[in-house]
């Protein structure tokens, strides 16, 4: 069988991709994304964060966004940034949005693979549900009813076609994406998920591709053609993709190095078995 052909001829320029961080990951999460997919990518990938950094700001120039969004990690914090992140989507040209966090890998070929089978200015919203049941909120100052939708869980990543962003611009463009979270009183995720399915009437589309520290990361198979992956290094509750190869779990505990070595193995850092 095999994928559908594509529908779209897509280039990394087509592209908008958002990953939220925080200034105490700038170092501990970050560094290890410029690494590896970042520095593949520099050219379409902006960086959310809530902290000037002066090093960062030299790596990345204009891609680093500071947002002056507070640094906690509450819904306002965490909705504020979503929201800028929407609103410089919507300024560029870019015909996908897609949000990652600062622990996903992502792979921006098998991305590209998988967006091509859309049309982006048809309404799109793809990724990984993180509940096996829709959602439920209640709306402030609304109706006594629930809403129930599902919503793409962001610590697996997600992605907006052009054509679904626009249509959302009256509940989040320009300071209204976060009135929309307070009214649901919910995450920045379960808001775009509300947004889409309650308020537009599109429907997530599920994609296996997409991976959170949520599920068990272990079970993961052919690494190659995941779009996101994820990890978990607590010490109480190691949660990682399993790449073979000579970089030890020591070395690179959260096995992205492993896993970029094994996409591009003539990465000048990748130990020879995999240039070889
Ligand atoms: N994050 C943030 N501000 C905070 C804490 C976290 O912006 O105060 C970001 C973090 O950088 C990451 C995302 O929120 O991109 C999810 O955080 P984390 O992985 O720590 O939490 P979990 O996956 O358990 O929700
Ligand atoms: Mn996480």
């Amino acid at each position: 069988s095999g994928p559908p052909p594509p529908v779209e001829h897509l280039s990394p320029a087509d592209l908008f991709i958002a990953v939220k961080t925080t200034g105490r990951y700038h170092r501990q999460r970050l560094q290890l994304l410029l690494d590896t997919w970042i520095s593949r990518n520099m050219q379409q990938t902006y960086v959310f964060t809530d902290g000037e950094d002066k090093e960062l700001r030299k790596r990345m120039g204009a891609n680093l966004i500071n947002t002056n969004c507070s640094a906690a990690h509450n819904r306002q914090a965490l909705s504020c940034k979503m929201a800028l992140e929407y609103d410089t989507f919507i300024k560029t040209d870019k015909k996908w949005f897609c949000h990652v966090d600062d622990d996903n890998y992502l792979n921006v070929g098998s991305l590209l693979k998988l967006l091509s089978q859309y049309t982006h200015t048809q309404d799109v919203y793809i990724g990984r549900p993180s509940l096996e049941r829709p959602i439920e909120a209640t709306e402030r100052l609304g109706s006594t009813e629930t809403v129930r939708f599902w919503f793409a869980t962001g610590g697996a990543g997600f992605c907006l076609s052009r054509g679904l962003a626009l249509k959302m611009k009256p509940w989040a463009s320009d300071g209204t994406f976060m009135a929309t979270a307070e009214h649901i009183r919910l995450p920045d995720d379960c808001t775009v998920g509300y947004i889409v399915e309650a308020l537009l009437g599109a429907s997530l589309i599920r994609s296996a591709l997409f991976h959170s520290h949520l599920e068990n990361l272990g079970l993961v198979s052919d690494i190659h053609n995941q779009v996101t992956l994820s990890y978990s290094t607590a010490e109480n509750n190691r949660n990682t993709v399993n790449v073979k190869g000579p970089l030890s779990v020591n070395e690179d505990p959260t096995r992205f190095r492993s896993v970029h070595c094994l996409l591009y193995p003539d990465t000048a850092w990748c130990p020879s078995p995999w240039r070889l």
